[in-house]
């Protein structure tokens, strides 16, 4: 086994009227909402996707298929306990959690300590092993015109 590895997650959904704002596993007030099959939270997803491509285990969409009715409005924070389990069994463990999120509106910064928290707490990591970063797209594209939210994340994984 290699002492590191390190995965890239990337993800996007739109946002729309009718739906709750979830980001990390946090409720986010807002008029708008993320769609998709799941809560649709981007964050989330970036983030599972960087650990299983870490570790070679695959994407979410083949863990996780959106044509699969059980995963169907599930919070998004319980996929992620699911791929928390599945990383441990490898013998690899989080050195640490870069993310960003994309997105015009609402303001990510009031909710930054609370996503961390939750994050630390699901991936049984410390916080300062966790750091979230939120910028606009300066009004260009779907992001910019706020019609979308696009999250990335990368994870360094440690040989346990
Ligand atoms: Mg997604």
């Amino acid at each position: 086994m290699q002492p590191f590895r390190i995965g890239i997650g990337h993800d996007i959904h739109a946002l729309v009227e009718g739906r709750e704002l979830w980001l990390g596993g946090v409720k986010i007030p807002f008029q708008l909402g993320l769609k998709g099959h799941s809560d649709a939270d981007a964050l989330i997803h970036a983030i599972m996707d960087a650990m299983l491509g870490a570790l070679a285990l695959g994407d979410i969409g083949q863990l996780f298929p959106d044509t699969d009715p059980a995963y169907k409005g599930i919070p998004s924070i319980k996929l992620l306990e699911e791929v928390v389990k599945r990383v441990a069994a490898t013998g690899y463990k989080i050195g640490n959690l870069d993310c960003i999120i994309h997105c015009e509106a609402p303001k990510i910064a009031p909710h930054r300590a609370a996503i961390i928290k939750m994050l630390a707490m699901t991936l049984q990591i410390e916080q300062s092993q966790v750091s979230l970063k939120a910028g606009t797209n300066e009004g260009f594209d779907a992001i910019g015109k706020g019609m979308a939210i696009a999250c990335q994340a990368i994870v360094l994984m440690i040989r346990e």
